[in-house]
């Protein structure tokens, strides 16, 4: 066929990027097909990265607003310019997917189409008006907001992630529906800019996919800082009427109304399969996205899919992990099964969460044997010189190796001490193997070789 590839990649997403680029330098003809006019998904455009330009400008105001802690005497006339933070955010939104086109450019045997790619069957693809023939492929195509099967005038007209970041005017207020990770980063973010913000959730406590204690500390400061939060609650319908959204919703057996200017949807994450034409190519999908086993391989074995596209950790980091496993499985011998024992990721939340391995509630949930371990952040020196001194570091311990087999990190700076914590957890370490590292002083980093020694002295006084 005219047109033939030796892979098309649908999604130039974290997933779908890095294995066209990865299949070319090996030099096989790939295709790169997304609906946008440059690389990068919904994590650049939309996700990862102007989330984290918003956490960045909104950290910098609240420690301005915070200085007095700091002897720091300010006029009271700072302000915070939000066109200012939205053209930063557009710059390196700008900047990075320039870059990776530039880098596509220079691949002689890789090429990006933009359009909105189907299966015509199991072996081509239509872009817009254009067949193309391939060997392989690969679905990248990520995921979109779930939106709650609910009526009302208002729905049409609520806040997505995809429509936030690009709204003209600082928001004077937000209603948040969900309170997951993306709820309540951009909760927190908003807040700390000067937004009224109030968080419903269906369920009993924020953040159902971290531990009890680590969700608590973010929703404790949540609460001290005055961000509103109602749990327990079934959410009906979303009027608008004059201009105010009008959310109804059942609570404790009472229906109850909230009308605010603006609504954010962020109740999970559906993949993005719909219009993909996955009938025609006999790929078979379900309600997380297309079905795939561990080596990432569809129901037809030369169409594989990772990503947001699938079952599973929906960060950009494992996308881009499983894009690596893709391209080895689809060309090399001896295939590779995923493993996320190892993953780690953190929650841009205030204070922040890091996780690595397993977290205690999987631990529990699965019956696992484990010894938990903490360090407090309150009696940490540096902790208290930043005047943040919340928080805590957990070993989750294999009781019978000792190997240490998660950690969780509540702390102002948990996104960069995550770094050392998946380490000592992809290598296996035990608190014995954590003591030989010698950690500078004062620095929160201290904090793994003190609670090392807390295990080796509570195993002393256990041998008596
Ligand atoms: C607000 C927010 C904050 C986030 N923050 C973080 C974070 O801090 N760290 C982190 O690791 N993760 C974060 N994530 C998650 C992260 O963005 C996703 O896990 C990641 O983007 C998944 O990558 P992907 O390549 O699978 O999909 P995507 O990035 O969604 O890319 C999929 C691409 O496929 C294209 N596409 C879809 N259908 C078609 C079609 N039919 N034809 C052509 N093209 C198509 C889309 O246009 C899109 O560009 C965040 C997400 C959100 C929403």
């Amino acid at each position: 066929m005219k047109n033939e590839y030796d892979l098309i990649v649908i999604g130039a997403g974290p997933a779908g990027t890095p294995a066209a680029m990865a299949a070319a330098k090996f030099g096989l003809k790939v295709l790169l097909v997304d609906k946008r006019e440059a690389p990068g998904g919904e994590c650049l455009f939309e996700g990862c990265i102007p989330s984290k330009v918003l956490e960045n400008a909104a950290n910098h105001y609240a420690s301005v607003a915070h200085s007095d802690r700091f002897h720091i005497e300010l006029s009271g006339q700072e302000q915070i310019h939000w066109e200012g933070v939205l053209q930063d955010k557009n710059e390196i939104v700008k900047k990075r997917s320039m870059a990776a086109m530039g880098q596509i450019e220079k691949m002689p045997t890789l090429e990006y189409k933009q359009g909105s790619a189907k299966f015509v069957d199991a072996h081509s693809i239509q872009v817009e008006e254009e067949v193309f023939g391939f060997k392989k492929a690969l679905i990248a195509s990520g995921a979109k907001t779930a939106m709650p099967n609910i009526q009302g005038s208002g729905i049409d007209k609520v806040w997505t992630n995809r429509d936030v970041f690009f709204e003209e005017t600082l928001p004077k207020e937000i209603l948040f529906i969900g309170a997951g990770a993306i709820s309540c980063e951009l909760t927190q973010m908003f807040n700390k800019l000067g937004v009224k913000c109030h968080i419903l959730e269906r369920g009993e406590r924020i953040l159902k996919h971290l531990s009890q204690d680590c969700a608590m500390a973010v929703q404790k400061r949540m609460l001290e800082d005055g961000i509103e939060i109602d749990l327990n609650l079934n959410l009906e319908s979303i009027d608008f009427e004059d201009g105010m959204f009008h959310v109804n919703f059942t609570q404790e057996g009472k229906s109850r109304t909230l009308k605010y200017t603006n609504v954010l949807m962020a109740t999970g994450r559906i993949a993005n399969v719909d219009g993909l034409g996955l009938e025609n190519a006999g790929v078979e999908y379900d309600k997380n996205g297309v079905v795939v086993n561990e080596q990432l391989q569809s129901s037809q074995p030369h169409i594989f899919a990772c990503g947001d596209a699938i079952k599973g950790p929906k960060f950009a980091h494992t996308a881009s992990y499983e894009a690596g496993i893709v391209v080895h499985n689809m060309f090399a011998p001896s295939p590779h099964a995923v493993d996320f024992s190892k993953n780690s990721w953190v929650l841009f939340s205030d204070p922040q969460v890091g996780v690595v391995g397993i977290d205690e509630q999987n631990a529990k949930k699965d019956a696992m044997d484990v010894d938990i371990e903490m360090y407090d952040f309150a009696q940490d020196a540096r902790a208290q010189i930043d005047k943040q001194a919340v928080g805590f570091v957990k070993f989750i311990i294999d009781k019978k190796t000792k190997v240490i087999i998660g950690v969780e990190i509540v702390s102002e700076d948990a996104s960069s001490l995550i770094g050392e914590a998946s380490l000592i957890v992809a290598n296996k370490m035990t608190a014995m193997d954590v003591m030989s590292a010698i950690h500078p002083h004062p620095t929160l980093t201290e904090s793994f070789g003190k609670i090392a020694q807390q295990i080796f002295f509570k195993s002393m006084m256990q041998r008596g």
